[in-house]
Order: C-alpha cells, then structure tokens, then sequence
C-alpha cells in the first residue's frame, strides 16, 4: 500500500521517529579530568563540539541529543566542571547530584589510571543513594596493557567496570551497548510514574530576578499540601504546592531557596542545575526582570526550556519598579528580543506587592493545553490542502515541491510530519508553523515540524 507515493512502511517509520516523545536522560559523571567531556564528545559522534573547557569558563550548554543503535537519548555532561566553596569533594557531589536526579541512568567515569580516590567513593555513595540504574566507565584504558587497570575497579562496587578509551574510542561501543540496557525506552521521571499525578513546574531564571521571592510568595499565600519531599543528601528537592486550587510540583525548590552564595563565575553549575530542573518538569516558568534589559543569560535558560521541549510560560517579575519609560522599552526589547518564543503566554508580575499573581495559574494551565495539543489527521489535512492552494511554494529548479499530506506523530510538544513532494525551503517551513499556529493556537509550547521527501 502506498499513500501518494510513500510506502505504508515509510510513513511508519517517520511518524514513528518524529514521535518519539521525550528522550530518555544519561547523567555522565565524575571527578575532574576523568575524561568526561571527551566521553560525551565520542557518544554524541561530535556533532555539537563540546569544546575544550577550562574551569571557571562558561558552558552553555550541558544536555546534548545523542543516538546509539538506533536509540535516541539525550547526555547530560557534567564536564564543564567548577569548585565552589564547599570544596572539592562537595563540588563534585553537588554536580553530580543534579544531573543524577535528572538522568534514567548515569555513566560513571573514573581515570582507571589513577584508580578510585576518596573522591570517587564519595560519588558512589549518591549513586547508592539514588538507586539509579548505573554504568561504570573505566576510562583511559588506551590499549590492553590498561586493562588490569579497569579489572581493580571492580572494588567501587558497581559491578563490571566498562575499560574504554574515550579519547580514541576503544570499548566504547560495548559501553553504549550496556548503557542501551540501563536506559528505559522513556524518562521516567518525567512522563512514567507520574502520571496522573500533580503536573511538574519548574520555576528558572538567572540570579536575582525573584525566584526564591514568587516561591515564598506563592507558597506562602496558598496551602502549603506537603511541605517537603526528601531529597538524598540535600534536604528538600520538590515541594507540593497548591494553587488556584490545584496542586503543582514545583522542581528543586531547594535550590531556589538556598540561597548559596557560589564564587564568582559559577555560571557552569547554575546552567547545570537549570538544566536538570528542566529535564523533570513538564511547564517551565521563565522568571524575567522587567526592571532591566533582558540578557544573554535570559536568552540561554530560554533556549534550554524550548530546546528540551517544554510547555513554557514568561513572567516578568518586579513589574513595580517599572515606570512608563521602562515599561515603553521592556515591549520594544520583548518584541526584538523574544520574537523566538512569542507564542509564551507571558504575565506581569511582582512578587513583593503580589500583583497579578492569580494570572499565574491559567497561563501555565493554557501552556499545558497547548502542549498536549493534538489534532485529528482529517482536520489538519484539510488545513494542509487550504495552505497548498493559497499559498504554494516557490518554483525551484522548474519544479514546485508541495507538502502531500501530514501527521501529528505525538504531543508534549505537538510533532508533525509533513510528507512532500521535494524540499521545502526554511522559509516556507515557518511559514506553515506559523499558520498551524494561527489555526490551531499551540500557545506556550514549541512545536516540531519534521519533512519527509519522497524519493
Ligand atoms: P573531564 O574534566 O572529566 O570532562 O575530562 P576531559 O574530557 O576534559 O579530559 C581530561 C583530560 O584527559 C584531557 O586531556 C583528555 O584528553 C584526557 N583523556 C580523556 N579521555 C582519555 C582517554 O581515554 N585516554 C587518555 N589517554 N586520555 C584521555
Ligand atoms: P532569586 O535569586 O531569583 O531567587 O531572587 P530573589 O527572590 O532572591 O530576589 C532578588 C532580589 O529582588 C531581592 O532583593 C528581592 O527582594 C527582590 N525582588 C524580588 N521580587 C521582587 C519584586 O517583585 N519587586 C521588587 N521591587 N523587588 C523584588
């Protein structure tokens, strides 16, 4: 059976790949220079260069997509690796900790050169803890005389420690098999357990913009339900409030609320944690402060909720402090600045004099809507019909390609698949995202349109 000229089969396998739904975690973790980032490098086929860091430079970036055998999972690198002032051993464990409690499964990395420091065994401790499914990288075993080296490593208790070389390569596809076994088909944190359960918030932004000040605020003003979750060595990690007469589980509130004064520079470790809180929420709350200009570093934690595929809400936060001028130049930088994500329900907020904080709750509720969002095939082939008829794509090379048909392959975040004739330019793909849009709202989620051309 074919469909416009696609195999029954083809159309499967695309409606099966675009909708793979969220990716499973990998945490790799470890001391410094255990060779980490040179793992990460070798598992994601250095497609995104993790460059060369030195410490204290910042990273933005920490999860990156990777595919092993045909399995698609995302790696959450911990490379980019800074102490802080708890010391050494502290710094380590706090960074493992977070990519641990986002991840489905951890790569543990010890330089089986140096074999196990105390460092190590502090590492191995959290991992106990966390009871996640664990693989352990023996790392710099260049060549077979190395593999004694790895053999010793069983000591750590992890069981069979995996002699790579990650720097040429050497074992690590026997690793990646392993790690395939480890990983669930899905993240379970995120959409397994959970379900049916309270929906999970997680409240970003960069330092100072209100955080732990709307948190107090929200919680302080509704019910707290359950006041602490116990985290592992930390205290509380997820904190159940209600609001609006719904119960939210708002994500690593700990770190939002301790206010730990990191050195200078800990750009890396805040990222990480961001991260992290991402990878377990299903709605992300950009906090903003309206009283200055949006930043880089707003635009990179933006950046990480879209690319993670979350449902995404932005409130700007100290709206009290604004006067007419400020508020003229926030709705000209907003429309420059976040032109990307202008499909965000967005809310004014402040969180010392509580205004507008009741908005809160229905703009994460429509973020949600959007974001499990599906629309019949019947429909949306009939809207895919109209665009073709009013607005064709450009003749290219004397042929003109034409989207054929399409289909939703999943939600959180809505999927599509277009099946064409020939290549649909860039242009003419945010033309269609922009009109699926018009159409059927999708407010505050990222939507993803994947093209299939018939050969
Ligand atoms: P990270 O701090 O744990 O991310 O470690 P890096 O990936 O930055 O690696 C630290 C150093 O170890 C670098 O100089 C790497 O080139 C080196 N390295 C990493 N993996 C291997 C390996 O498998 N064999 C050898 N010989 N060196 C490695
Ligand atoms: P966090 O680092 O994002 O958790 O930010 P905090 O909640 O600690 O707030 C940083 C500073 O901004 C504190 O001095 C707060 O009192 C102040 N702040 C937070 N929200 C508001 C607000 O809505 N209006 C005003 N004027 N100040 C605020």
């Amino acid at each position: 059976a074919s469909v416009e000229g696609f195999d029954a089969e083809e159309i499967e396998n695309a409606i099966g790949e675009a909708g793979h739904g969220p990716l499973p975690v990998l945490a790799v973790v470890g001391r410094p220079n255990v060779g980490k980032s040179t793992l990460v490098n070798r598992i994601i086929g250095r497609r995104e260069a993790v460059v060369e860091d030195k410490p204290g430079v910042t990273r933005d970036r920490v999860t990156y997509e990777a595919e092993w055998a045909g399995r698609r999972f995302k790696v959450v690198d911990t490379g980019g690796w800074e102490q802080d002032v708890l010391g050494i051993d502290a710094s380590v464990a706090a960074q493992a900790e977070y990519a641990i409690e986002a991840a489905d499964a951890v790569v543990f990395v010890v330089d089986s050169t140096v074999g196990a420091t105390d460092t190590d065994e502090a590492v191995v401790k959290l991992l106990r803890r966390a009871g996640k499914p664990v693989v352990l990288c023996a790392n710099k075993v260049d060549g077979p005389s190395g593999e004694a080296d790895a053999t010793a490593l069983w000591s750590l208790g992890l069981g069979q420690p995996h002699p790579v070389s990650s720097l040429h390569g050497r074992g690590t596809g026997d690793m990646l098999d392993a790690v395939l076994e480890a990983l669930p088909e899905a993240p379970a944190q995120t959409f397994g357990t959970a379900i049916g359960g309270p929906r999970r918030i997680a409240l970003i932004g960069r330092p100072n913009v209100g955080k732990s000040s709307l948190l107090n605020k929200v919680a302080n003003e509704d019910r707290v339900v359950v006041n602490e979750i116990a985290g592992t060595t930390r205290d509380p990690v997820d904190e159940l409030i209600e609001l609006g007469g719904v119960t939210w589980k708002f994500i690593d509130t700990a770190g939002i609320r301790r206010r730990v004064h990191l050195q200078e520079g800990a750009d890396y470790y805040a990222s990480l944690r961001t991260a992290a809180a991402v990878e377990k929420a299903e709605v992300a709350v950009i906090l903003i402060d309206a009283s200055e200009s949006i930043s880089v570093q707003d635009q990179r934690i933006i950046t990480m909720a879209v690319e993670a595929g979350r449902a995404m809400v932005v409130a700007f936060n100290k709206w009290d402090t604004l006067d007419e001028e400020r508020r003229y130049y926030l709705e000209r930088e907003i429309e420059t600045e976040l032109a990307q994500i202008a499909w965000a329900p967005r809310v004014n907020v402040s969180a010392r004099t509580g205004r507008h904080m009741e908005k809160l709750v229905p703009a994460i509720e429509t973020a949600l809507a959007g974001w499990e969002t599906r629309i019949p095939t019947g429909r949306l082939n009939a809207f895919l019909g109209e665009i073709v008829a009013s607005h064709p794509h450009p003749i290219r090379g004397g042929k003109q390609p034409r989207i054929l048909f399409g289909t939703q392959a999943g939600i959180k975040p809505p999927r599509f698949v277009l099946f064409a004739s020939g290549f649909l330019e860039h242009g003419y793909r945010r033309f269609v995202e922009r009109r699926l849009r018009e159409e059927f709202g999708f407010e505050g989620t990222p939507i993803h349109i994947s093209v299939r051309v018939r050969e």
